[in-house]
């Protein structure tokens, strides 16, 4: 996979890594020498590698190209996406979105659920773009996905909010 390392002036020591748009970004400390970076990045690469391999996302699908075809069939490619990224961090929600800062967040239990579950939830988060609240025209925007009432159901019986 694919790293890039980001040096921050507001880190002092704490190096850490994070999976977006399917690429490992590595925040490390402005001041950290080359050669202990390289070390500790190659570390990060391993062990974020080792754990996406144990929860079955060897090679999870690129989700900003999925989020981005969704976006083309329902949304008329209008809307603009910042990231889109697995979150193992997320333990009742299957998804979030900062309508802000246009960025998305899904379960990484969605990768080991059917694609048109994943899709929803996609869509799901992509209406939030245009809408914050889960009011009666964000339905309407969510709805556009055909299999959305299906999903609402399959995510029900797997026993977490929808
Ligand atoms: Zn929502």
């Amino acid at each position: 996979m694919e790293v890039k390392i980001i040096r921050s002036q507001n880190r002092r020591k704490t190096i850490s890594a994070r999976l977006v748009n399917n690429i490992i970004q590595v925040n490390a400390p402005a001041g950290m020498s080359e050669e202990k970076l390289a070390e500790a990045a190659a570390k990060l690469k391993e062990r974020i590698e080792k754990r996406l391999q144990k929860r079955g996302l060897a090679s999870p699908a690129d989700l900003y190209a999925v989020a981005q075809k969704l976006n083309q069939k329902y949304f008329g490619g209008e809307l603009k996406i910042e990231s889109i990224e697995y979150s193992t961090n997320q333990n009742s929600v299957h998804g979030s979105c900062s309508y802000k800062k246009r960025t998305i967040r899904i379960s990484h239990r969605l990768a080991g659920m059917p694609e048109w579950v994943r899709d929803y939830v996609i869509v799901h988060e992509l209406a939030h773009i245009i809408e914050p609240n889960h009011s009666s025209s964000f339905w309407q925007l969510v709805n556009r996905y055909e299999l959305s009432e299906r999903a609402r159901g399959f995510l029900m019986g797997v026993g977490h909010h929808a």
